[in-house]
């Protein structure tokens, strides 16, 4: 740790935050059709760090010199979400064209009360799983530049709430990727724990199972993935908590910001004396907070943004 007050800083704040019940377990949406605890509201300011600049959003093209803070930071934590992924053919949930935009009733699928209670959601969340655009889909521009960032050494880790895989297809080291939502490359028990591939479920599904069952305990299968109402694994979301306050600049990309407690490392990392760049085409819940927020696309955007 090069900067021991820092870190000492930085430790406290995980005990408080966590004590305050922010660096939550469980996952829940800001807002939901389905189920869901109120959304904190971001707190303006920084209890640790130097006030933040107003976000200053690009109009257009990223064509305005970029902010040596930025040029010079040296270590970058990354958010993503379904934005980054749009451009490879992966719908996100809440754009315009989002699954839950279109469809309000398919947030049930991935909320554990629903899965767990009604064996046609399971049925229905297999044939989603098995169609999933994942399995064809290609890392894209946004997904190389962050594996540039990499290849500079500027990328301190790369949180994803992404469950598609596409960060590691693209080339960026397992090692810094922590898949916070889980991947839907994998199943788990909701009995005993036992994680198998997808493939070999999805084989069952296409063998004629609807809704195949634990070989080892007969419990309810799912993606590895983490629900709404479902606990996050504690070590992936330390690390992250780690690394967002624990870096000069903290980049959220294409994500709303509204599922906890994932968003409200944005905070954290403000708190901790990041500075924060928001990418993303629409306003999220933290734009106040962020010293730079860009709406334009993520595929032209992010190169840019991280030219070394
Ligand atoms: P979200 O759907 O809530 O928000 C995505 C945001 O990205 C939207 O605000 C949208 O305007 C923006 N966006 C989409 N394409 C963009 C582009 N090309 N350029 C700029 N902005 C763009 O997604 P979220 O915040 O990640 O949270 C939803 C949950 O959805 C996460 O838990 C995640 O696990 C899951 N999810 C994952 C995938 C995936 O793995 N690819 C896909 C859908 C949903």
């Amino acid at each position: 740790m090069r900067d021991p007050a820092r870190w000492a800083r930085c430790a406290a704040l995980v005990l408080v935050l966590s004590a305050a019940g922010l660096v939550s377990y469980v996952l829940y949406p800001a807002r939901s059709a389905v189920a869901g605890r109120p959304r904190r509201r971001p707190r303006r300011g920084r209890p640790g760090g130097p006030r933040p600049l107003p976000g200053r959003p690009y109009r257009g093209h990223v064509t305005e010199p970029l902010p040596d803070w930025l040029s010079a930071a040296r270590r970058i934590t990354v958010l993503t979400g379904a934005g980054i992924s749009t451009d490879s053919g992966i719908p996100d949930f809440r754009g315009p064209q989002g699954v839950w935009t279109r469809d309000p009733e398919a947030e049930k699928l991935s909320t554990l009360q629903y899965y767990v209670a009604d064996p046609e959601i399971r049925r229905r969340a297999w044939l989603a799983r098995r169609d999933h655009p994942a399995w064809t889909a290609r890392p894209n521009a946004a997904h190389t530049a962050l594996v540039d960032l990499e290849r500079q050494g500027r990328l301190r880790a790369l949180i994803t709430q992404n469950i598609d895989g596409l960060h590691q297809a693209a080339g960026s080291s397992p090692a810094l990727v922590l898949e916070v939502h889980g991947t839907v490359r994998e199943v788990a028990c909701l009995g005993c724990g036992e994680r198998t591939t997808m493939r070999s479920a999805l084989d069952r599904v296409d063998a004629g199972e609807p809704d195949p069952a634990c070989l080892s305990c007969g419990g309810i299968l799912k993606s590895a993935t983490i629900g709404f109402g479902q606990a996050l694994d504690a070590d992936v979301i330390d690390a992250a908590a780690r690394a967002a306050a624990d870096c000069d600049v903290f980049l959220a990309v294409g994500t709303s910001l509204t599922v906890h407690p994932v968003a409200g490392l944005t905070e954290f990392a403000a708190g901790a004396g990041a500075r924060v760049v928001i990418v993303n085409a629409e306003p999220t819940p933290y734009d106040g907070l962020a010293d730079l927020v860009v709406r334009e696309p993520i595929g032209t955007a992010l190169a840019r943004l991280l030219a070394g």
